[in-house]
């Protein structure tokens, strides 16, 4: 899948100090392989590719952490710019606001309708009536009805009527006469675009002249929801886009490329058939969906700003001479802890969420260690192995803690030491061994 891919690509990175030109190139050329197979025009996959490389050379990479990471950040970022950048609303001004629906028979319309006035019930301030303008197949107007039913808000529709125009109308003015301060107007869509249909949507269109007109796209249909979105557009400049079925692993491509070529914000997107399964889009969150890695993206920014290169280098050689004391010990603490509390920190990673749900990971858990490590003279942090029994005894007493838990934390820290080297040898094989147990 499309997250697999990026890793891969990512992996060119790793290996290499910085970036240069050359692997930079090469990374992003399996990031546009990766979002076109995820349904991403070409050509905008390419643009996006270009503009991240132009960033990535500008940027001073050789002060951050790990030149991969930084990649990831800047694919992150220019993602979150193309789909939009910040979530925007529907336009709800009117009493009452009148939203339109439009879009290919089977995009949904219907069930987002529902879960619109459901959605928008639950705000309490709005009173949505539901209405039947898709006239040519009574199964369509039962089909609302039961939606309605459903989600509890009135529908209206007009039994024999099959003129879409006047029901729109007939039906603002129920609203008004009832306080509905919401119109959600359902419309027939075809199979495929063509002039019948187009027609009548901006015949619809320009008799009601709608607060908001929604473009409805099923995401599962990739390169021709850009093609249906531009038809669309084409005639009814509508103002927003509701992408739906992005439930389950459905690639979410089409949002990049659906943005780009209307340059409409995408407003909601429906994540299954249930009427409470709309979600408001987030940029950044398809973002991260897209790229498929949690948050991680922001627990590397956090380190960006925390980290001190030089510290780390000086560390590693450390640990490579077997140096690595209760001073440099009690300096990573205290990195950590400025970056966050742990429990959040370790949230972030992909996978160690569920890992850890039930380790009780607390930040106060450091402050005995600290108390311990305090209670050392400089000689024993630096070489913790002179620490004896009668050693042990003062640290305990100056601590406040006991003998026990001085010997756990230096077993754990030799354990520490241990790993350490270990993962600097690229043992990671080993490792999981000792892991295992
Ligand atoms: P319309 O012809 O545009 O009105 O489309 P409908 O609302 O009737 O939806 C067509 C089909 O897609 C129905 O079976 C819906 O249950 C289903 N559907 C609509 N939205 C979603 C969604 O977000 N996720 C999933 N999984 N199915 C959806
Ligand atoms: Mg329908």
């Amino acid at each position: 899948n499309l997250s697999d891919k990026l890793d891969n690509a990512f992996h060119v990175l790793k290996g290499h100090g910085q970036i240069t030109e050359i692997n930079v190139a090469e990374s992003l050329k399996e990031v546009r392989r990766a979002l076109v197979d995820a349904d991403v025009n070409y050509k905008i996959a390419k643009d996006f590719t270009n503009t991240v490389k132009e960033r990535a050379l500008g940027q001073d990479v050789l002060k951050t952490l790990k030149p991969g990471q930084l990649m990831v950040k800047l694919v992150k970022d220019e993602l979150t710019q193309l789909m939009g950048g910040e979530a925007e609303g529907i336009n709800l001004s009117g009493n009452p606001s009148v939203i339109l629906m439009s879009g290919l028979q089977g995009s949904g319309k219907t069930t987002f309708s529902g879960k619109l006035a459901n959605f928008l019930k639950n705000k309490k301030t709005k009173k949505p009536l539901l209405v039947a303008c898709d006239v040519y197949r009574p199964a369509a107007i039962n089909q609302l009805h039961v939606v309605g039913e459903q989600v509890g808000v009135e529908v209206y529709s007009e039994e024999g009527n099959q003129d879409p125009v006047a029901i729109s109308k007939n039906a603002i003015a129920h609203a008004k006469e009832n306080g509905h301060n919401v119109v959600i107007i359902d419309t027939a869509g075809r199979l495929a675009v063509d002039e019948a249909m187009m027609t009548e949507i901006k015949n619809i269109h320009d008799a009601i002249e709608p607060h908001e007109t929604l473009f409805v796209v099923d995401s599962m249909t990739g390169q021709d929801a850009v093609n249906t979105a531009k038809a669309f557009n084409d005639r009814l400049n509508f103002d927003g886009v509701i992408l739906t079925k992005l439930d389950g692993d459905t690639r979410g491509g089409a949002a990049i490329s659906i943005k780009s070529v209307v340059n409409k914000p995408i407003k909601f997107i429906g994540t299954g058939e249930k009427m409470d399964a709309i979600d408001i889009f987030y940029p950044s969150r398809m973002a991260d969906r897209i790229l498929g890695m949690g948050d991680v993206v922001s627990l590397v920014e956090r380190a960006q700003e925390q980290y001190d290169e030089e510290e780390a280098r000086k560390l590693q050689k450390k640990i490579a001479k077997n140096a690595f004391g209760f001073d440099d010990f009690l300096n990573q603490l205290q990195q950590i802890k400025k970056m966050g509390s742990m429990k959040d920190l370790l949230g972030m990673i992909p996978g160690a969420g569920k890992m850890l749900k039930d380790v009780d990971i607390d930040d106060d858990a450091f402050k005995g260690i600290e108390a311990i490590i305090h209670s050392m003279t400089p000689g024993e942090r630096s070489e913790p192995k002179i620490i004896n029994a009668s050693r042990k005894k003062r640290i305990a007493k100056g601590s406040g803690t006991s003998v026990q838990e001085v010997n756990q934390l230096l077993k754990q820290f030799n354990q520490m030491g241990k790993m350490m080297k270990m993962m600097q040898g690229g043992g990671g094989r080993k490792m999981m061994q000792m892991m295992k147990g």
